[in-house]
């Protein structure tokens, strides 16, 4: 995120540049080096989910859907609250599809929000969370998760909240950590907020992702929450179909209008064709949900021996796409944005200077983030060459 001024942009937008994704996806494109940077998959989605895609392209559902969505992507959703959550909702009043999550969270923030507003966050967050709290005119209030465990302080928490707080914004299985939030973090959150009347935005994008055991808790399901709870997820991580750019968004039918009314204007709809498509992936047996964690977490265990062996101090991850590494046995000066802009020449490998997901900078300097959602022999590849920069 580069700091110098540009003319015409925005005041609300100015220190926000080119997202590190972009510019590390294109870095690793110009170089040909092996992408551990922006987190997609390099495996396609479930058979029967790309089939239902081209099914529907060929039944001509190819013009504008619906405003909320289709109506069998959102029984889906409804039905997949229910089944894997215990979650009821209507799926006519109470679940937005949307232009993937970021389109889920734009929306929120922009239809929730007034100008001075503030917003708690844990830091480090999601790329989007502070422009779009920006383009709100809303401020955010960070909390910080701190290594090695990555938990918060209550009093911090606590302390963040102010008169002019609107919201918690949080994100469990959290991105770039790999946490998932416990059930005492959980019931902390929601105890102040009930307690301060405030409403939560969940970004649960990950919430199939976690390994060994891990559960991913839904803030909604906490006794007295799901009144006050918006709730956001995605069929791209879930299915490998992150360029669908299929999300959504369920709860309380005011929360859901609010939310609806910024993004009717936004993009409208999105995704025609792929809409049934996810509707067919949320449908799976519970075996796929539960295949795509188990394979996940052996990639997971697959490079962090690789990050280790190459000489990196690395945190454990319990779920996401994403291993955070210290880098200061490499580098002392421990620079992360220096040492991912210089990675690709070094040895064609790309990977994600944490410090631009944090609001606190000095916090996440030395951390970089490796995505292993990719092939085995993808991986071994990456570590094979990691383990060049200290010979
Ligand atoms: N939230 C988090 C935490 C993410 O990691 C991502 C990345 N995909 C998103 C939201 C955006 O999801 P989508 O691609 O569905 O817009
Ligand atoms: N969620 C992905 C990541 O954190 C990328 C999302 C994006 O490119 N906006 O890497």
């Amino acid at each position: 995120m580069p700091s110098s001024r540009q003319p015409y942009l925005t005041a609300k937008l100015q220190g926000f540049g080119t997202t590190i994704f972009a510019e590390m996806s294109a870095l690793a494109v110009a170089t040909g080096s092996i992408n551990l940077g922006q987190g997609f998959p390099d495996t396609d989605a479930p058979r029967e989910v790309l089939d239902a895609a081209i099914a529907a392209i060929n039944s001509e559902l190819n013009q504008y859907p619906p405003g909320p969505g289709m109506p069998v992507l959102r029984h889906a959703i409804a039905a997949h609250q229910q089944r894997f959550y215990g979650l009821e909702y209507d799926a006519d009043t109470e679940v937005l599809i949307t232009c993937g999550a970021t389109e889920a969270l734009a929306g929120a923030l922009l239809g929730l929000l007034d100008t001075g507003d503030e917003v708690v966050v844990f830091d480090p967050l999601f790329d989007s969370y502070a422009p779009c709290i920006a383009m709100a005119g809303a401020v955010p209030k960070p909390v910080p998760l701190r290594p090695p465990s990555y938990t918060f302080d209550a009093d911090q928490l606590r302390a963040a909240v102010t008169p002019k707080t609107k919201l918690i914004l949080l994100n469990t299985p959290h991105n770039p950590t790999g946490r998932v939030f416990s059930m005492e973090e959980m019931q902390i959150i929601a105890d102040l907020a009930i307690e301060r009347d405030l409403i939560v935005l969940t970004d649960e994008v990950y919430e199939h992702l976690t390994f060994d055991g891990a559960r991913h808790i839904p803030m909604a399901a906490l006794p007295g929450m799901r009144e006050r709870t918006l709730s956001i997820s995605s069929g791209g991580k879930t299915f490998n179909t992150t360029g669908w750019k299929v999300g959504w968004l369920c709860g309380p039918p005011p929360l859901v209008q609010a939310a609806r009314t910024a993004k009717q204007f936004l993009t409208y709809v999105s995704s025609g064709p792929f809409q049934p498509a996810i509707a067919v992936g949320l449908a799976l047996p519970d075996q796929f949900f539960h295949d795509v964690a188990a394979d996940l977490q052996a990639k997971r265990d697959h490079l962090l021996p690789g990050l280790r062996a190459a000489g990196f101090d690395v945190y454990d991850t319990s779920a996401t796409y994403f291993v955070t590494a210290d880098i200061r046995p490499l580098r002392p000066d421990g620079d992360g944005m220096a040492f991912c802009r210089e990675l690709p020449d070094r040895c064609g490998v790309v990977a994600i200077p944490n410090e631009v997901l944090y609001l606190d900078k000095a916090a996440g300097r030395h951390l970089v983030r490796f995505a292993f959602c990719k092939r085995i022999e993808v991986l071994d590849e990456a570590a094979q060459r990691l383990a060049t920069l200290h010979r």
